[in-house]
């Protein structure tokens, strides 16, 4: 679907000829959730986050190119996924357009081309990795030269994850989970993911369920929050990975939504219970749910899991990836 920005401009028409068409291929990877602790409420109606992030090789196909119109154009092949103005990937776009308005007066509009292949509302950014990639495409079509960090500036006004999604691989997330550092790189695992495709989850609902149930909990004063983030960040979890021990990372795993998530779906609490009963290295459900993923050594761990899990629940509607955790972000192909 087209948008049309602005009327167009014949000195912008001019100056896109001579700069020609251009055009981007990029891989824009899915995250888990290692750890998520909802550590307090803050004043933006956001919540104070301690995370560890993780990039994994399932990852959505984005291809950016160059259009002589003024307009904004998203085509995906899913049809669980908005092509307008809704997609995040037209309002990373949007936001570029509003940001260099003179870069944009010069090159002219955007197709988005998006392949899904992270399942939709989930729990793994797919949307906020296709914002990512749409950034960092649209810097390299425009020239433009940001760095790292601008491009997640730029991210941050889109939404929490997208930061994380420009630079990927493992990392420490705070605040509203746009704060990020770095963690040791890990590579050496496997992930099995399952979902139920009818089911989606809000973010949205879980967090604000979580409020309503979890608030007296919550560490109220700014130092306190400081220092729960600064025991995660050298605490158990952070040494395993620096380590590269899946058994003990798979025994660490930790996500305060499946206190609300897995009451509310009760067939995601029984497709966890099944990853529990095999020999994975631990099993825990990646942010918002409903994907529950198990934690493996190998690619051929991964899939005796996941023939385990199929026979457990044999039910069609139960989706299964398998994908190794990857050290990198957005990636251009070509
Ligand atoms: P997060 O883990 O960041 O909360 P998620 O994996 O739970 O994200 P998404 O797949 O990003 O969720 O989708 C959430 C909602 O956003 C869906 O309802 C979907 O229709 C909408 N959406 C908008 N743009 C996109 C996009 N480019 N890709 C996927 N979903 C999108």
């Amino acid at each position: 679907m087209g948008c049309p920005l602005r009327p167009v401009n014949s000195f912008a028409l001019i100056k896109f000829k001579t700069f020609g068409m251009r055009s981007y291929s990029l891989i824009a990877p899915a995250k888990i959730n290692l750890h998520l602790e909802i550590l307090g409420d803050r004043s933006d109606g956001y919540h104070e986050l301690a995370m560890v992030m993780q990039s994994i090789d399932l990852a959505d196909h984005i291809t950016l190119r160059s259009l002589d119109i003024d307009a904004i154009r998203v085509r995906c092949d899913s049809s669980e996924v908005p092509d307008d103005s809704n997609n995040l990937a037209y309002k990373a776009a949007a936001l570029m357009f509003q940001q260099f308005p003179d870069v944009f007066a010069q090159y002219g509009g955007i197709e988005i081309n998006i392949q899904k292949r992270i399942p939709v509302a989930a729990g793994l950014a797919g949307g906020s990795a296709n914002a990512a990639a749409v950034l960092v495409g649209i810097d390299l079509i425009w020239q433009l030269g940001l760095t790292q960090a601008e491009l997640q500036g730029l991210g941050a006004q889109l939404g929490s994850d997208v930061p994380f999604c420009v630079a990927g691989g493992t990392a420490l997330a705070t605040g509203r989970g746009e704060e990020l550092s770095p963690l040791p790189d890990l590579d050496n695992l496997y992930v099995v993911l399952a979902k139920y495709r009818s089911l989606e989850v809000s973010t949205a609902w879980a967090y604000k369920t979580y409020r309503h149930l979890f608030s007296s909990s919550y560490i109220s004063d700014p130092k306190g929050l400081e220092a729960r983030a600064a025991r995660v960040h050298s605490g158990p979890l952070v040494q395993a990975i620096a380590r590269r021990n899946g058994a003990k990372i798979g025994q660490l795993l930790y996500n305060d939504l499946e206190k609300v998530v897995l009451p509310a779906h009760p067939q995601v609490a029984q497709l966890k219970n099944a990853f529990s009963s095999t020999n994975t290295l631990g099993t825990m459900m990646s942010g918002s749910g409903p994907t529950v993923f198990a934690l493996a050594e190998s690619r051929p761990q991964a899939e005796e899991i996941q023939e385990q899990v199929k026979k457990v629940i044999p039910d069609p509607d139960l989706g299964f990836w398998i994908a190794q955790l990857t050290t990198s972000g957005i990636r251009v192909t070509q």
